[in-house]
């Protein structure tokens, strides 16, 4: 499942290659990526529209277009985007399609079909439910320490289970949580509202480091939209430090790294960095 980082590094490759575009027309193929309208009124609302910019919110994608409206997609578990000619052969599981007036085809390709699609007017973004609710983005100013420590102070819950609870703390996944809170050196069964000042300023700095390590640097991860097998899956080639490395020993102290499962999630952690 891609996570934050690598739904920026789609929106990027995307942003190159649909930037100035205009969409001549659209297929909905499979009406449940699109489930507020029908396969026309998905057609209608997109006709003709030049794509202005492609950003990000959370894990949503935003295609913004010049008709006041927002092209707003979810890749979930196995959403991806391919980029073909118009007289390449779809690939299996291709959802939807866009004709674009360059004579390619942007397409949705989706194995397990949770990928989700929605048009919404401009002037209703920042209400839109899926965005309304989100924690502010977590490379941005509004993530403050301050703001993690009021999170922090509200919560009983697991420190793991609160990372993960995108109204909260945005943009860690599984992967990502482990590996903050190993960096941080904090227990992912530690009770948020008892961490302390000392351990949330490592888990804010963490937070923000294991992010931009996987955004900006030395990732493995690279998406060519006219390759078909490329997307986000380049991922698993990366080095963990805790994540998947049950058994291993930690980077830092040669400790086995431990696994558990936690709120039906596998829990990697150091027990002897990460104490509670
Ligand atoms: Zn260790």
């Amino acid at each position: 499942m891609p996570e934050l980082p690598e739904v920026e590094h789609v929106v990027r490759a995307l942003r190159g290659a649909i930037t100035g575009r205009r969409i001549v027309t659209t297929e909905l193929r499979l009406a449940r990526i699109a489930p507020d309208a029908s396969a026309a009124q998905f057609r209608r609302k997109l006709r003709g529209a030049l794509i202005k910019n492609v950003s990000r919110r959370g894990k949503y994608i935003l295609i913004e277009l010049d008709n006041d409206r927002v092209l707003l997609t979810h890749l979930r578990m196995t959403g991806k985007f391919v980029s073909l000619t118009i007289d390449q052969i779809l690939p299996s599981h291709a959802h939807v399609v866009f004709y674009l007036d360059d004579d390619r085809r942007l397409v949705f390709c989706d194995m397990r079909q949770f990928g989700r699609m929605i048009v919404v007017a401009k002037s209703k973004l920042a209400t839109t439910r899926q965005l309304s609710e989100l924690a502010p983005e977590p490379l941005s100013d509004d993530f403050s320490l301050e703001y993690l420590r009021a999170i922090l102070a509200r919560s009983h819950r697991s420190l793991k289970q609160l990372l993960l609870d995108q109204t909260k703390v945005l943009g860690l996944g599984n992967i990502y949580a482990a590996e903050a809170l190993f960096l941080a050196r904090i227990s992912p069964f530690a009770v948020a509202s008892k961490v302390s000042k000392q351990r949330a300023l490592r888990l804010h700095e963490a937070i923000r480091k294991i992010l931009s390590e996987a955004i900006e640097g030395g990732s493995t991860l690279r998406i060519d939209l006219q390759e078909e097998t490329s997307s986000y899956i380049g991922t698993s080639e990366r080095f963990w430090r805790v994540y998947e490395r049950e058994g291993e020993p930690c980077v830092r102290c040669g400790t086995r790294i431990r696994r558990t499962v936690q709120g039906g999630r596998s829990t990697y952690f150091c027990s002897r960095c990460q104490r509670t």
